[in-house]
């Protein structure tokens, strides 16, 4: 390696790894610094999302719903699968499966872009001229002209629940259940609650998740919203809105956790197993930000501008790690924008077009401004809205509950947002993603043809109905 880079990538989860080859196609000479360590304590590429978050979820989801269509929805197709059984430590070993493949795939494509790859905790040491001084804790130092902080977050804490890594966990602990607990407790009814209590209540757990806030998933449209918390709530996921978790004590087969319902009545749900689930932190610890002079806002993220800058010249900052919704691809844009400032390019982010999904079932997935926004706003918007109950193609895969709604501009009609519950809405949000980063209005996607019969009928359906001219309603 040589003695002073170009750029410092520190993490390497899909901030810090895409923004690294980004950097080395750029021809910039790039070297990434990671301290995640995955089975028997070898380094992982990939932090979050990759180790314990997107890809493991997604996987586990993938298999449990596999299961329920075998146990709760195939008879209605004449297919009868009498004894159906999990094997859930098979379904935990190919997830793992998928998870190192993907690891793996990143050191490759480091090798392959020539992205130096190191690991170790790494603190920023200061400046000489104009060149950073990175340390690795108990290794080297590397330095650099640019340096990219992305260190991501960590499950926030709850301190009447603290985890045992056992009983009490968080995303890590229950993406690798040994069996289906019998009674499993959740507390926080975001997007990790409603996933991974998915994941399990499908593999047989009862699941309780207590939820703090009185309304539900709130920064969705507040009828989505309300949507799917009648098919969770039909599918028994018990969840309990403006709970309070008093305290949580463990004996040795079991967790009791008291708490107080939305009128303060006292109650105690005793579970198997715990999941805290309440939201995630910026991990900035052991970076030595203070020493350097490194901003961090109030919510201890690292203050940085519309262009991802913090405050100390050509430290740049992405992802998890500084303010807007903690989301990988998120964090890969930001990635691929310094990657390019720094290269010398122009970069440019949009946070209104950063799409959010959750991939239960229904799924739900939007892009833009909700009603309320707008509605808070002052906006005056126009909203056409299709169910997938009148399309063919989600009547075949007798996937029909749901619906898509678009906003758009009352004065112009560009599109100001869209959202979907339904089938494939994880899919289907990049049409509106596409449509809105093109500055579309509801009129052109009207006159965009749509393959029949697919579920994109539905957006163009809703797009029609923005101007009450919706066929099939
Ligand atoms: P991270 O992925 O957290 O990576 C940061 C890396 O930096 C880690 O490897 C960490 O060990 C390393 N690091 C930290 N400090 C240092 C240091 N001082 N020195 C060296 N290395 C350091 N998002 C989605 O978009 N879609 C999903 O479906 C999705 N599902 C999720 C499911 C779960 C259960 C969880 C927990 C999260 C999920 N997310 C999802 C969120 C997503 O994982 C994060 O938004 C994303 O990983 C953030 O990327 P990042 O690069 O900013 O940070
Ligand atoms: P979240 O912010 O989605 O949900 C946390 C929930 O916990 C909130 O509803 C909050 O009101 C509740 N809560 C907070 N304190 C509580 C308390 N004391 N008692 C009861 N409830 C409490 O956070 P998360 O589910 O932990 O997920 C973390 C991040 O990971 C999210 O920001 C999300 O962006 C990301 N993620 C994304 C995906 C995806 O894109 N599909 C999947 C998983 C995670």
């Amino acid at each position: 390696m040589p003695k002073s880079l170009d750029v410092v990538v520190i993490g390497a989860g899909p901030g810090g790894y895409v923004a690294a080859i980004r950097c080395a196609q750029l021809g910039l000479n790039t070297a990434c610094i990671d301290d995640w360590k995955g089975v028997q304590g070898k380094p992982s590429l990939g932090g979050t999302c990759l180790n314990v978050g997107c890809i493991p979820s997604k996987a586990l989801l993938e298999s449990s719903e596999n299961f329920e269509r075998v146990t709760h929805d195939f008879a209605a197709h004449g297919i009868s699968a009498d004894n159906a059984s999990m094997d859930v430590l098979k379904m935990v070993k190919r997830k793992n499966k998928i998870v190192s493949d993907f690891t793996l795939g990143i050191s490759q494509l480091f090798k392959k872009n020539k992205v130096g790859s190191l690991h170790g905790k790494a603190q920023l040491l200061g400046r000489d001229g104009d060149v950073w001084r990175v340390g690795i804790v108990d290794g080297e130092e590397v330095r650099a002209k640019n340096i990219i902080i992305a260190t991501g977050s960590t499950s926030r804490i709850l301190q009447q629940a603290p985890l045992d890594g056992v009983q009490v966990v968080d995303n890590v602990g229950a993406l690798s259940f040994s069996e289906t607990p019998k009674r499993l407790a959740i507390i926080g009814a975001g997007v990790i609650g409603l996933e991974l209590g998915s994941v399990w209540r499908r593999l047989g757990a009862e699941v309780t998740i207590l939820e703090a806030s009185p309304v539900f998933l709130p920064a969705a449209d507040e009828q989505v919203a309300k949507e799917a918390l009648r098919a969770f709530t039909k599918q028994k996921l018990a969840i309990h809105l403006g709970a309070q978790v008093d305290s949580v004590t463990q004996s040795a087969d079991a967790v009791k956790i008291n708490w107080r319902d939305i009128n303060g009545a006292a109650l105690e749900l005793v579970a198997d197993k715990l999941i805290v689930a309440v939201g995630r932190v910026p991990n900035t610890q052991g970076l030595n930000a203070e020493s350097v002079g490194l901003k961090l806002d109030a919510a201890g993220r690292i203050e940085v501008d519309e262009q991802c800058r913090t405050s100390l010249p050509h430290v740049y900052a992405v992802g998890d790690v500084v303010r807007g919704p903690m989301l990988a691809h998120k964090a890969s844009e930001e990635g691929v924008m310094v990657a390019e400032l720094i290269g010398g390019q122009m970069g440019h982010t949009d946070l209104n077009l950063v799409p959010n999904v959750m991939y239960t079932a229904p799924e739900i997935a939007w892009v833009g401004q909700t009603v309320q926004q707008l509605k808070a706003a002052g906006v005056d918007y126009k909203a056409g809205q299709f169910p997938f109950l009148a399309n063919g193609r989600a009547r075949a895969l007798g996937d029909t509950a749901g619906f898509i709604k678009i906003l758009a501009d009352a004065n112009t009609d560009r599109v100001l947002g869209v959202h979907i519950v339904g089938p494939m809405a994880s899919e289907l949000i990049q049409q509106a993603v596409l449509a809105m980063a093109f500055s579309a209005s509801s009129e052109d996607l009207a006159r965009t043809v749509h393959a029949h019969p697919s579920l994109t009928e539905v957006m163009h359906e809703a797009a029609l109905a923005v101007d009450m001219r919706a066929i099939h309603i």
